[in-house]
């Protein structure tokens, strides 16, 4: 044990001393008291002069300019040559495309209408794109996963068709615990895993079938933002994507079926055994796409402390800068400012960044990434995933800071997606020195484990973490606690409301999340080992074969 760890060991028998007296400020680690720091950056980052932080306009300029000045006031290294700058290419497409599709049945024509039956979206990046006459597949949960001995492939041959899938997985709709996670969404039960798996298998097209409780939300929802998408620039265009992507209605699945003399119903419930034998519905597709194409950088923000014996080796922290910048207005306000989503969180970030700075060297690089265009898909975060500026194999952990609520210090800390990887008992041991414990998500099947930006790592193979104090109040308990965050979901969440109010923030539990993430890097930053995913996560493979 070097000196300096005995000295925070002796700190963090300090803060469980200090921790029996929770009006005592925490004291573990000098650098974790500085509020002031904290809450300026929050108040700047969620003010109104920074226009909701919008990726593509004023609000991005200022935002990833004030980040750049502070990583320099902390004294983080550029990763890029002499700028923290990672330019993230994106294209945002306009789609205009048939309002109705004319499906030939074996009974007749069915007609289907846009935004009431179907939305439809290609991810092909050009001018006009067309689907002609292609056929029609069923194939159950468009699953391929072998680690839960499943393929709803197997024997079938989707080159230029289009494959209907359902949404969710086998497990959600049977809450079977032995099939796939039961209730827990996988990746393999999210819409964008299908449209993978299907353009894996050659297929031209995708329609997820909607179901509003498998999905977690209503069809209205995808057809509020159909209209248009942004997607990463690529040499290929994503011509390795399928033509068309899109999402059809149970209701007009239904009558799909029918039309062909079959009932869907029968082949939703065969569709949950791993025998399920795909369906052709003798039934041919077309539509025709004109896209309006702009082609626009943004930008992530990446600063570092290099390692002093193993730099290429990583942990890398995320948190988003991006939010909505102007919309709709509620309640005489059209500035989107997301304070708790994600100024907070960013702020954080640069706390345990500023911390780490006034620490030894760490042995490994630690890396601090404000990632761009969170909220159009995990965009900045799938750039920097795939054009890591260290080798994927050697990145150790993403730790991800989203959405933190200014609600005081929390006894418990949430980890989304438990059960994941060897990094929850880095956070089981660094929780209990804070004196809090370690509890799983309430509702692991909303997915919110595939909504944020550490699962851009994961999708590479890097086990990460999303975690947070959410669930536990010290001061007021669990009741209130879930008030509260119920509170920000229903008035606040991804609208003009959800602003920095000083009068109300009590910012000290977000300052122990950042001392927490700290500690937990900091462990990290100073091991040999590379935490593993659990057998059973559907990432597991993926580190694997990248590790090899
Ligand atoms: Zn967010």
């Amino acid at each position: 044990m070097t000196l300096k760890k005995q000295l925070i060991g002796l700190g963090l028998l300090a803060l469980l001393l200090f921790a029996c007296k929770p009006t005592d400020e925490v004291k573990n680690v000098a650098v974790f008291d500085d509020y002031a720091f904290l809450e300026n950056n929050i108040k700047t980052l969620a003010s109104d002069d920074f226009m909701g932080r919008e990726p593509f306009t004023e609000g991005e300029e200022l935002t990833v300019d004030f980040l750049a000045k502070v990583y320099q006031e902390i004294g983080l290294k550029p990763v890029f040559g002499d700028s923290y700058f990672q330019e993230v290419p994106c294209v945002s497409v306009v789609y205009d495309t048939d309002d109705e599709i004319n499906l030939e049945t074996q009974g007749g024509t069915i007609a289907l209408k846009k935004d009431v039956d179907y939305i439809a979206q290609t991810p092909h990046l050009q001018e006009k794109v067309s689907l002609d006459d292609s056929e029609l597949v069923f194939a159950g949960y468009g699953i391929v996963a072998p680690e839960y001995g499943w393929n709803d492939y197997e024997g079938l041959d989707v080159k230029g068709k289009t494959v209907l899938v359902l949404v969710n997985d086998p497990g959600f709709a049977t809450g079977d615990e032995d099939l796939f996670r039961g209730k827990a969404m996988t990746y393999y039960g999210r819409w964008t895993y299908k449209y993978e798996e299907a353009a894996r298998q050659g297929a031209a097209g995708v329609m997820v079938i909607h179901n509003t409780d498998a999905a977690g939300y209503e069809f209205k929802v995808l057809t509020n933002t159909a209209g248009s998408n942004i997607y990463l620039e690529k040499d290929n265009k994503n011509k390795d994507l399928c033509t068309l992507t899109g999402w059809i209605t149970e209701d007009a699945t239904s009558r799909l079926f029918e039309a062909n003399g079959l009932d869907f119903n029968k082949f939703k419930n065969d569709a949950l055994k791993s025998n399920f034998k795909p369906m052709n519905l003798a039934t041919t597709i077309s539509l025709d796409f004109e896209n309006d194409l702009t082609y626009q950088n943004t930008r992530n923000v990446v600063g570092m402390i290099e390692g002093s014996q193993r730099p290429e080796e990583n942990i890398v922290y995320t948190a988003h800068w991006d939010h909505f910048g102007y919309g709709p207005v509620a309640d005489n306000d059209s500035i989107y400012n997301g304070a708790a989503d994600n100024a907070t969180a960013l702020a954080a970030m640069l706390q345990t960044a500023k911390a780490f700075v006034g620490s030894e060297q760490p042995e490994r690089s630690v890396v601090f990434a404000a990632v761009t265009a969170e909220e159009s898909g995990l965009m900045g975060s799938a750039y920097y995933a795939q054009h890591n500026p260290f080798p994927t194999e050697k990145t150790v952990a993403n730790l991800n800071f989203e959405l933190l609520l200014p609600m005081g210090r929390m006894k418990d800390v949430m980890v989304t997606g438990f059960g994941m990887s060897e990094l929850e008992k880095y956070v089981e041991e660094e929780a209990a020195k804070q004196d809090r414990y370690v509890v799983a998500e309430a509702t692991p099947e909303n997915g919110m484990y595939y909504r944020s930006d550490h699962f851009s790592f994961a999708r590479v193979g890097i086990p990460s973490l999303f975690i947070k104090g959410w669930q536990d109040s010290r001061e007021y308990g669990k009741e209130w606690a879930e008030e509260k965050v119920k509170e920000y979901w229903a008035t606040k969440y991804h609208k003009p409301a959800d602003e920095y109010d000083p009068d109300t923030a009590d910012l000290t539990g977000i300052m122990e999340d950042a001392q927490l993430f700290y500690q937990i890097g900091e462990r990290l930053a100073n091991e040999n080992t590379f935490p593993k995913w659990y057998d059973g996560s559907e990432f597991k493979n993926i580190r694997e074969e990248s590790m090899n």
